[in-house]
C-alpha cells in the first residue's frame, strides 16, 4: 500500500494528458488483439494510447474523422527493394503512400555493402526499413556477383547481423544461377550462426539440380521463408500437370516452412495463385517484391496485393493479419510491431474499400476483374501523419486567407 498514492499520482497525470491524435469512428481491424469493429484510436507522442469505442477526444491536438474507412496497424511488407539492387526505390516514395510503415529490404545489401545502404537509405527514410542481408557479400548486383560462391561467407554475414540486430532481421539468398545447393546452404549456415530466418528466392529448373520437394522438406528449416510462392519456376506448390497442391508443400507448411507472396514483376501468376487459394493454400505473409518494374504495370503495392488476395477469396481481416501480425512474427518483431496494442508504436494505416469494377493484373500481364479495391487514404508513422490522400487533417481553404502576408 505504501506505493499506492504514487501510482495514483502518475495515473492521474497520464489520463490528464491530452491525446496528440485521435482517429474517430473508423472500422478498426487489429487481428493481434481480435479487434474487428467500429472504434476510435488515440495516440500520445509516438505510441498508441488507447483503442476503444467513444474515446473522449476533448483537448486532443488533432482529431480526424475516419468514419467509413478501415483502420489497421501500419502494414509490414516482408519483401521489397530499397537499396543495393538496380531497381531499388527509396522507401518513403512507395511505402508510406500504400499504408506500409515497415518495409523489409530482401537482400539488396550483403555484409560488405550494408553500412553504405544504412547511411544512404535506411537512416534517411521515414519508413522503418529492416533488412534480410544477402548471403553474397556484395549483395544483389547481378548474375556474375550473385553466382560467386567465393563471396558467400556465413561467418562474416552472421557477424554483421549480430552487430545490427536492430535493422537486420534475417538472410536472403537470391538469383543463384549455378547448379547445386551452395547458395542456400551458405545462407542457412549464416542463419544458424546468427539464429535468424532465411528468405529463399531461387530457380528450380532441371539444370539447377534443385527440386521443390528437397528444398522444402530436407533443406529449409522451420521459420525459413520461401518467397515468390505463386511463381512455379521458384517452387512448384501446385503440380503443373494435375493442378493439385503438392502434398510435400502441405507437409512443409506443417513442419514450419513459411510461404511468402513476393508478387514482383514475375511471381504472381493467376493460374498458380487461384488454384492454390481454391485448395486452401494461402500465403503466410503478403508482400510486394516492390521495385522499379513491379510497382508499374503489375502494380504490386500492398493494397493491390491485398485486393488480389480478396479477389481469390481471402477476407479483408485475414489479409490484414497476413500483412501485419504474421510478418511481425516471422521477423521476430511481434508484439513490438504489427499491432495497435496500447503502448505500441503508433504506426497506423487507414484504407477505403472501394466498390466497383477494377482490373487486377498478374505478372504475365493477364487481368481479372474484381469488385473491391483497397486504397490507402492515410498513413501515420510513429504518431505523425505521413500521408493524407483525402486531406482529412487539412482545414478548408477560404478566400479570406488569400495572399495572407506571414511576417
Ligand atoms: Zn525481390
Amino acid at each position: 500500500m505504501k506505493y499506492f498514492p504514487t501510482f495514483l499520482f502518475f495515473a492521474g497525470l497520464l489520463s490528464a494528458q491530452p491525446y496528440d491524435l485521435v482517429l474517430k469512428g473508423g472500422h478498426v481491424i487489429d487481428p493481434a488483439n481480435s479487434i474487428d469493429g467500429v472504434m476510435d484510436v488515440a495516440v500520445t507522442g509516438d505510441r498508441i494510447a488507447r483503442v476503444a469505442a467513444g474515446i473522449d477526444a476533448a483537448g486532443a491536438r488533432k482529431v480526424l474523422d475516419v468514419k467509413g474507412y478501415y483502420v489497421t496497424p501500419g502494414l509490414i511488407d516482408l519483401h521489397a527493394h530499397e537499396c543495393g539492387y538496380s531497381g531499388s526505390i527509396f522507401p518513403d516514395d512507395s511505402a508510406l503512400l500504400a499504408g506500409t510503415t515497415t518495409i523489409v529490404d530482401a537482400g539488396g545489401p550483403g555484409w560488405r555493402s550494408f553500412d553504405d545502404c544504412k547511411a544512404r537509405v535506411i537512416d534517411k527514410a521515414q519508413t522503418r526499413v529492416l533488412v534480410f542481408l544477402n548471403i553474397v557479400g556484395h549483395g544483389m548486383l547481378g548474375p556474375k556477383i550473385e553466382d560467386n560462391v567465393e563471396d558467400m561467407d556465413p561467418q562474416k554475414t552472421a557477424a554483421k547481423i549480430k552487430e545490427n540486430r536492430d535493422i537486420i532481421v534475417g538472410i536472403k539468398t537470391a538469383h543463384f544461377g549455378r547448379p547445386g545447393w551452395a547458395a542456400i546452404k551458405n545462407a542457412i549456415e549464416a542463419g544458424r550462426l546468427a539464429d535468424a530466418p532465411v528468405m529463399i528466392d531461387d530457380k528450380i529448373f532441371s539444370n539447377t539440380g534443385r527440386t521443390s520437394r528437397e528444398k522444402l522438406l530436407d533443406i529449409m528449416r522451420p521459420g525459413d521463408i520461401q518467397t515468390h510462392m505463386f511463381n512455379d519456376r521458384q517452387v512448384e506448390i501446385v503440380d503443373r500437370f494435375t493442378g493439385k497442391v503438392q502434398p510435400y508443400a502441405v507437409e512443409a507448411r506443417k513442419r514450419g516452412v513459411l510461404f511468402d507472396l513476393g508478387h514482383g514483376a514475375g511471381s504472381f501468376l493467376w493460374p498458380v495463385a487461384s488454384k492454390a487459394m481454391a485448395q486452401g493454400f494461402p500465403p503466410d505473409t503478403i508482400s510486394t517484391d516492390l521495385h522499379a518494374n513491379s510497382i508499374m504495370l503489375p502494380e504490386s503495392d500492398m493494397p493491390n496485393c491485398i485486393s488480389k488476395m480478396m479477389l481469390l477469396g481471402m477476407t479483408l481481416q485475414d489479409a490484414i493479419a497476413r500483412s501485419t501480425v504474421n510478418p511481425a512474427k516471422v521477423i521476430k518483431r511481434f508484439p513490438e510491431l504489427g499491432t495497435l496494442g496500447e503502448g505500441r508504436v503508433a504506426d497506423i494505416a487507414v484504407f477505403e474499400l472501394r466498390e466497383g469494377v477494377f482490373a487486377f493484373k498478374d505478372a504475365w500481364h493477364k487481368k481479372r476483374l474484381g469488385s473491391r479495391k483497397l486504397e490507402c487514404v492515410l498513413t501515420v508513422r510513429g504518431g505523425k501523419v505521413a500521408h493524407d490522400a483525402n486531406g482529412l487533417g487539412y482545414p478548408e481553404w477560404t478566400s479570406a486567407g488569400e495572399y495572407e502576408v506571414i511576417e
